[in-house]
């Protein structure tokens, strides 16, 4: 087992234009996992409560994720509900309910501290402090986070991003957190409260694609003044049904590419952006996590090869 991710496992009540959903199986380290699980076999830690469906719990083990490390607690499990607009560009949380959540202790298995690549989804940051300290030497550490934590823990989000090497947000969230409007002051102000030198910010622009910015490849032919920048537009659609989890699965299909080629350098990075684009694109085809359930490897192929096609010129 080389990719850990921690984040949440949840039932998601969901409204978009398009369709309704009520406690639908979702949560940051559900769509983190299934994406990953078509690059490698990812390790999910997460907690869930006596109401978890075994049918749900048997979903993960058939896609060949590892659930050694989620735990069943008493009470309910984390329960999320949103609703989009018109245009699906923007989303009101209508509720969140820690629930098992709030009493959560992660403890890694040994095999789990030995981790090479591990993503701290989108949960409390104080939790994703917690299990990075015991994984004894991670080659590469992702972190995702929300509005909801930037607004109601951000001494905790300041702290465990000096420890993070890949931040992974959305542009809404790069704003609120800097409070910049501008995507690339953001950045800038982002990526110096990482590591110094070693840190790259991902932030993903929804239907539009993608900016990827780092400090960590100085020498790279797309690097000026000290920042390596990577600009990749988003894989154009008809049916674009619910984004919940686009980040997430966008992150699983990063992080599983990552751990599968084992490469992390910067033309990798770039290869592994396309992944995981490619994997936010079939998430947002179908309600929660119905088009990741049953997609296969062949349309994954297909679709990279179209995005190459798509984005190809010549200078
Ligand atoms: P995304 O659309 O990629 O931002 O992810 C949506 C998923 O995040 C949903 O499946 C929710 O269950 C989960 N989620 C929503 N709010 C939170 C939160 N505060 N902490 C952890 N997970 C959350």
């Amino acid at each position: 087992m080389s990719l850990l991710v921690v984040g949440s496992v949840a039932y998601d009540s969901i409204k978009t234009p398009f369709g309704e959903e009520k406690r639908a199986l979702g949560g940051s380290a559900t769509y983190f996992s299934l994406a990953a699980s078509f690059f490698t076999a990812p390790a999910l830690v997460a907690v869930v409560g006596e109401d978890f469906l075994a049918d749900d719990e048997k979903l993960f083990s058939d896609h060949g994720i590892d659930i050694s490390g989620l735990q069943r607690a008493a009470g309910k499990t984390f329960a999320w509900g949103g609703e989009y607009s018109f245009d699906l560009n923007s989303r009101t949380s209508l509720f969140t309910e820690l629930n098992v959540f709030e009493n959560f202790k992660p403890i890694l298995l040994p095999a789990h501290k030995e981790a090479e690549y591990v993503f701290l989804a989108n949960i409390h940051p104080s939790l994703q402090k917690e299990v990075l300290t015991q994984i004894k030497k991670p080659r590469l550490v992702g972190l995702d986070t929300m509005n909801y934590w930037i607004e109601n823990a951000p001494h905790e989000l300041a702290e465990i991003l000096k420890l993070v090497n890949v931040l992974v947000i959305n542009d809404s969230e790069a704003r609120e957190l800097t409070k910049e409007h501008n995507l690339l002051k953001a950045a800038k102000k982002i990526l110096a409260m990482m590591p110094a030198e070693e840190s790259t910010l991902i932030i993903k622009r929804g239907e539009y694609g993608l900016l990827m910015l780092s400090q960590a490849f100085p020498k790279s032919e797309d690097s000026k003044d000290n920042m390596t920048i990577f600009n990749l537009p988003g894989y154009p659609l008809e049916d674009v049904v619910d984004p919940t989890g686009a980040g997430d699965s966008f992150a699983g299909g990063l992080f599983g590419y990552l751990a599968q080629t084992h490469n992390i350098s910067w033309e990798n990075l770039k290869k592994a952006c396309v992944a995981g684009s490619i994997m936010g694109s079939f998430c947002v085809e179908k309600m929660g996590t119905k088009r990741l359930v049953n997609l296969t490897r062949d349309e994954i192929e297909e679709r990279i090869k179209n995005f190459k096609k798509l984005t190809h010129f010549e200078a």
